[in-house]
């Protein structure tokens, strides 16, 4: 049976206290996406508009929103880059499967 060097130790804590910062640093960024622009031109394109004009349908209830938790915001497979308003709404809506 081999023993835990003191290095062994070492190395251990030393990863056991990056990786849980590192995780967090991931979720920073991915949080740190801007808000889509409704004047590029993909949101333009799609007549993405911040605020859903169309009963019942908007980003919160579409199949390609990934919520972010608490947050008015959140990830969609069209704008990889930024995130989208949960009320905001555009032309590739899909009714979220239930
Ligand atoms: S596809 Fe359009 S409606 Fe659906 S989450 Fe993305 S921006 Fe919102």
């Amino acid at each position: 049976m081999k023993l835990i060097t003191r290095r062994d130790a070492l190395i251990l804590t030393a990863t056991s206290i990056v990786l849980p910062l590192s995780s967090v640093g991931m979720r920073a960024n991915a949080s740190a996406k801007e808000l889509v622009n409704p004047e590029s031109t993909t949101a333009q394109s799609l007549s993405y508009i911040a605020v859903s004009a169309t009963d019942n349908q908007n980003c919160s209830n579409c199949q390609l929103y990934v919520s972010q938790g608490e947050t008015a915001v959140g990830d969609c497979a069209i704008f990889p880059n930024n995130v989208v308003a949960s009320e905001a709404w555009c032309s590739a809506w899909i009714k979220k499967a239930v």
